[in-house]
């Protein structure tokens, strides 16, 4: 820039007749080239005026109140468009806010691109003490698939091609991109500047799987008594939804969807084995895995839960093949995309394929009608103070009188009770917790979920859990978003009826202020707010703002004696074994 300024008026003149672009311009169009049209972020030094660019450049730029909630929308915007959802941050503070949901989105196997301004790296490797100095490339690494950082303008499309094929390809995860401040006021001649962008050519390319893995995979599925599907995200992530459809309705095995797979196939589909899980994990000896893992939320595949000591025998489709036998044996992997391994799978079975004995699928019909009419008379309740199942018998009817809303759901009762009776209708409705449970990501996932989709949105929030992501409610006012939330407010975590051991006069740390009103943080910022206390009154409420389209938040009152201990999970809570005298 120096030499630039220190020319005589003559260069001057031939200088004013090259068109010069910068590090802004370049990252905006190399973004833009490639299909980013929407930034979830939070401003701040040194990517404030980025942000402006971004939108006066015709992007999308949606303002956070916290980086973690940005990061939240950013990656559940990559589940459901299958492109790398992008977060902006700031430096230091504001880059470790979003290198949580970042690690969430790799998890979760979602494609997200987390781009944090740095400050300035020759002070931050001398570790000088610069303005929120932090090495910022080397923290994120173990935390992401890939991490990378531009130095320079002309690399900027480089970098921005390599972090949206590292995210998108193969098993998708989260990427860092790191931005030093001073990049973006970096100058070059704009011709080769745009020369030096270019569009990632078959970022996510398909992955066939082998002739013989197909082979060896119907051999196992064929000799089945009990087979049974598992329908995992990577499923609902894949967007092969006829693929889904055909390879279960062709082979006539029952299937049991995890939480965000709901919906792939609707929920009342003849062979959703949903409402018969016990019995199908006990009882199945052959399991196909479509999308799913064998983690902890599937009890690694073994124990009591699968029917030990008798042996299931797994077969597993999958695009990372390190997945393969991460926690038992695979009889049967087959390593490639959804899409190519169902549509494989389903034209080998043929026209003389033989369903599964019809003992074993009228069994799991059995289980399943005496649940759900087991299950039946709770949700019609309307009694008040309201239980979990009452509550969440109103939810269920909205769903279904509006299949193609997009249910978030996150708490810990709330969340479980909420998973097995709101029955899901279509692919990628239902977006919660994911792979680690993790409490915060609500109105991260409601704002990206109305953003990507236009669809409105319904929230189902834990007391608990709203609060992590509560502030965001600014966001969903101040971008006018079709979002619904119903805090389910029982004074506390699990429950709100816990007393201080010690006799002290501070609350229990379980428990929150009681009879907390939600709805009138909704009405501060000029939506809907709304206070409920019976099934009848949710459910109007409920109905009226998802036809209005307006911010709303409904405080509804549930029984704060009506929770259980970390929900369905309170088994993975250490005990103590001192018994207090
Ligand atoms: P769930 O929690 O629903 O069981 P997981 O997140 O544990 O789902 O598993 C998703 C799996 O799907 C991951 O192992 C991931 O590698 C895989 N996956 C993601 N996208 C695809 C795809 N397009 N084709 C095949 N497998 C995929
Ligand atoms: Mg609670």
């Amino acid at each position: 820039m120096t030499s630039i300024a220190a020319t005589t008026a003559e260069h001057d003149e031939a200088i004013e007749e090259v068109a010069l672009t910068d590090g802004f311009h370049l990252l905006i169009d190399a973004l833009k080239l490639n299909g980013v049209e929407t930034i979830y972020g939070v401003p701040g030094i040194p990517i404030t005026d980025l942000g402006r660019m971004m939108q006066e450049e015709g992007m999308r730029v949606l303002s956070f109140r916290h980086e973690q909630n940005a990061g939240n929308a950013a990656a559940i915007a990559g589940f459901l468009t299958k492109k790398p959802g992008v977060c902006l941050t700031v430096s230091a503070p504001g880059f470790l806010n979003g290198l949580t949901a970042l690690a969430h989105a790799n998890t979760n196997c979602w494609p997200m691109i987390l781009i944090s301004g740095s400050s300035e790296r020759e002070v931050v490797d001398l570790m000088q003490g610069d303005y929120e100095e932090m090495d910022q490339l080397a923290i994120a690494k173990p935390l992401c698939k890939a991490a990378y950082r531009i130095l320079h303008a002309q690399d900027i499309g480089i970098g921005v091609a390599r972090a949206i094929r590292a995210a998108v390809s193969g098993r998708p995860g989260g990427v860092y991109l790191d931005i030093p401040g001073n990049l973006l006021g970096q100058v070059m001649d704009e011709v080769e500047g745009q020369k030096s962008l270019f569009e990632v050519i078959d970022p996510a390319p398909a992955q066939r799987p082998s002739s013989e893995s197909i082979d060896r995979a119907l051999e196992v599925i064929k000799g089945a008594k009990r087979p049974l599907i598992i329908l995992g995200k990577g499923a609902a992530y894949a967007q092969a939804d006829e693929a889904v459809r055909a390879f279960v309705e062709t082979s006539g095995i029952p299937y049991l969807p995890m939480s965000m797979a709901k919906g792939l196939l609707p929920d009342t589909h003849p062979l959703s084995a949903g409402p018969a899980r016990s019995l199908v994990l006990k009882e199945s000896d052959v399991v196909v895995m479509v999308g799913a893992r064998l983690n902890w939320l599937l009890s690694h595949g073994k124990g009591k839960q699968w029917g030990e000591p008798h042996s299931t025998k797994f077969v597993q489709i999958d695009i990372e093949p390190k997945e393969m036998d991460s926690n038992v044996e695979i009889v049967a992997p087959v390593v490639g995309d959804i899409f190519s391994c169902l549509t494989a799978l389903t034209d080998a079975m043929g026209d003389g394929w033989k369903k599964p004995p019809t003992d074993w699928t009228e069994a799991v019909n059995a289980k399943k009608n005496a649940n759900i009419e087991r299950m039946a008379p709770t949700l019609r309740n309307n009694s008040s103070p309201m239980n979990y199942a009452a509550a969440l018998g109103s939810l269920k009817r909205v769903i279904a009188e509006r299949p193609d809303a997009i249910l978030v759901n996150e708490g810990a009762n709330t969340l479980d009770f909420a998973r097995s009776i709101i029955d899901m209708y279509k692919p990628r409705k239902r977006l919660d917790v994911g792979t680690w449970g993790v409490m915060g990501v609500g109105m991260g996932s409601a704002i990206a979920a109305a953003v990507e989709t236009g669809h409105p949105v319904l929230a189902v929030e834990g007391d608990s859990a709203f609060g992590f992501s509560g502030m965001e409610i600014e966001t969903i006012c101040r971008y006018k978003l079709p979002v619904c939330v119903v805090v389910f407010n029982n004074n506390g975590i699990y429950r709100g009826t816990d007393q201080n051991r010690s006799g002290g006069e501070d609350p229990a740390p379980t428990v929150f202020v009681e009879n907390a009103r939600y709805d009138m943080m909704m009405e501060a910022f000029g939506g809907v707010g709304v206070h409920v206390s019976n099934p009848d009154e949710l459910y109007r409420s409920v109905t009226d703002a998802m036809d209005s389209g307006k911010p709303t938040l409904i405080n509804a009152a549930i029984d704060p004696a009506a929770g259980k201990e970390s929900g369905n999970i309170g088994s993975l809570n250490p005990q103590s074994v001192v018994k207090k005298k």
